[in-house]
């Protein structure tokens, strides 16, 4: 993950590179801030540029085989600590270390970074209101790692999420790990609710604090307006068309679709484009999980309930970007078959990017 790749945390990632550049970035770092603004996606950018061997540009250089290995979550110097359900039953043996469940880990954050704890429960537990822990034996299974040696570079990193999930035991064993310091190591943690951490540990780290996510200033312009009620209707009929053509990649009926489009006058073309790109927002933000945020109606909800899930991090600036071109090319009276035509083609690879999550 690249750094550019966090958006609207502009100042945490300021202060997070700078301590890096300037080897002042503490052992142990808390960074704080609601789910879904980025702690996750920012602690793997940070591990993914300490580790790199060529960065530049306050930025990973994403090509080197560091970078690969960090983007893929397989390299051996990066660590990750995450709640869990105890799998291991019986008297005498050690509760489930997060090691276990590394491969669901991996699919899952490589999904979608942004995860969140609902999302990762989910996962990893087919009962969704379970509570999930970080167990004593984590503490014990870190000091076992962080005994060996680096292996490829010159420093080692824990990623560990959600830490006021550890009980006190587990969090006291940890604590004397982020006391006495393995040499360059550094642990990142990642915290929704950091005043449930346990203070004795709150006391030992930095805290970096992320903003809250604005979801509207990052992603669409503002000055976009819902149609009136009749435009939004066949609005809605046609994003819904579209979305589906796309998705099935039904090219012939997709051309059809975009001679329809081309019928209506610029100025309609123009709303329709506006009108997806807030559609699209809703959907991501339905993604996230924050009803309160949103503004659509029954059947755009109902819509939106089964197709949010196509929408998420990977792909939502892209889809935003293409929106946004297409507006252009309208308002600057491109052919509109080929803009429209050209836009259902660019929504076949978008879905599938957002489809992986
Ligand atoms: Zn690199």
């Amino acid at each position: 993950m690249l750094f550019s790749e966090i958006k609207g945390q502009e100042e945490a990632v300021r202060k997070l590179r700078s301590a890096i550049d300037n080897n002042k970035l503490p052992h142990a770092l808390l960074i704080t801030g609601p789910e879904a603004t980025g702690g996750l996606a920012l602690a793997h950018a940070a591990a993914q540029y300490i580790i790199c061997q060529h960065r530049h540009d306050g930025e990973p250089c994403g090509q080197c085989p560091e970078c690969k290995q960090v983007a893929k979550l397989g390299h051996p110097d990066l660590h990750w600590v995450y709640p869990i359900v105890n799998k291991s039953t019986g008297s005498g043996k050690e509760a489930s270390v997060s090691e276990d469940f590394l491969s669901v880990w991996r699919e899952a954050f490589l999904a979608n970074p942004y995860i969140t704890q609902p999302e990762w429960t989910k996962s990893i537990a087919s009962d969704e209101n379970k509570q999930l822990k970080i167990f004593v034996s984590e503490a014990a299974a870190i000091v076992r790692t962080l005994s060996t040696k680096p292996y490829e570079s010159d420093y080692r990193i824990l990623i560990l999420w959600l830490p006021e999930r550890m009980n006190e035991d587990a969090a006291n064993k940890l604590l004397k790990i982020i006391e006495e310091p393995y040499e360059k190591t550094f642990f990142l943690l990642v915290s929704h609710d950091p005043e449930k951490i346990i203070g004795t540990i709150l006391s030992r780290v930095q805290r970096l604090q992320l903003a809250p996510f604005d979801l509207k200033g990052n992603f669409v312009q503002p000055g976009l307006q819902m149609p009136d009620e009749e435009d939004r209707t066949f609005f809605f009929e046609k994003f819904c068309a579209m979305m589906r053509l796309s998705y099935a990649r039904k090219l012939y009926d997709m051309k059809a679709w975009s001679e329809e489009m081309a019928a209506l006058g610029r100025e309609r073309q123009k709303n329709y484009l506006q009108y997806a790109q807030v559609l699209i927002r809703e959907n991501y933000i339905m993604n996230l999980h924050d009803p309160e945020l949103n503004y659509m109606n029954e059947e755009e909800t109902a819509f939106s309930s089964k197709f949010s899930r196509f929408v998420n991090a990977r792909n939502v600036e892209g889809i935003m970007k293409v929106l946004e071109t297409a507006e252009l090319d309208i308002t600057q009276n491109v052919n509109a078959k080929m803009v429209f035509f050209d836009l259902s083609l660019k929504f076949i690879m978008l879905l599938k990017a957002g489809n992986q999550a």
